[in-house]
């Protein structure tokens, strides 16, 4: 069992993974719907577990992420430690959420292509006042190259 702090409030909780976090929610839920509506209301607000539970420090409902290893006198002796899902495990994409995913980017980029087409267009009638297809193909491909580098490095560098 890992004790992670929390960087904001200080918190320490316990590190586990999804598939513990899953199980938890689920074992939860089947005692929960076990109860009678007074009970679920009363012991426990009439809330089911859901994995966001897990996601948000009990203290001050930061990330998971921003949890750092404990080090000794973290935790005050005897206090409750609760559960906080491990800080490299996020939830597993739905398949739907690809594809919209997918069908967003292809519609981005099939956006850029004509944007750039475009802008190829009118540099060449402009400044070489050529409208000749190869020139137009050259600088289009050109532009395009530089966009998807662009879009791949940022998309690589920036923070998860
Ligand atoms: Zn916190």
């Amino acid at each position: 069992m890992t004790l992670v702090t929390c960087n904001r409030c200080r918190l320490v909780m316990f590190e586990v993974t999804l598939e513990q976090a899953v199980k938890e929610v689920q074992t939860f839920n089947e005692m929960f719907d076990q109860l009678s509506l007074e009970k679920q209301l009363m012991i426990y607000g009439g809330h089911k577990a859901t994995i966001e539970n897990y996601k948000k420090c009990l203290g001050c409902q930061g990330s998971y992420k921003y949890f750092k290893d404990a080090k000794e006198g973290d935790a005050p002796d005897g206090v409750t430690i609760n559960p906080i899902l491990r800080r490299d495990q996020s939830e597993p994409k739905s398949q739907v959420m690809m594809v919209a995913k997918f069908l967003g980017l292809s519609c981005l980029v099939l956006i850029v292509m004509l944007l750039m087409s475009a802008v190829a267009l009118i540099i060449l009638k402009v400044i070489f006042d050529d409208t000749s297809g190869f020139g137009l193909l050259l600088i289009c491909f050109a532009l395009s190259m530089v966009f998807t580098w662009i879009f791949f490095y940022a998309k690589d560098s920036s923070p998860k």
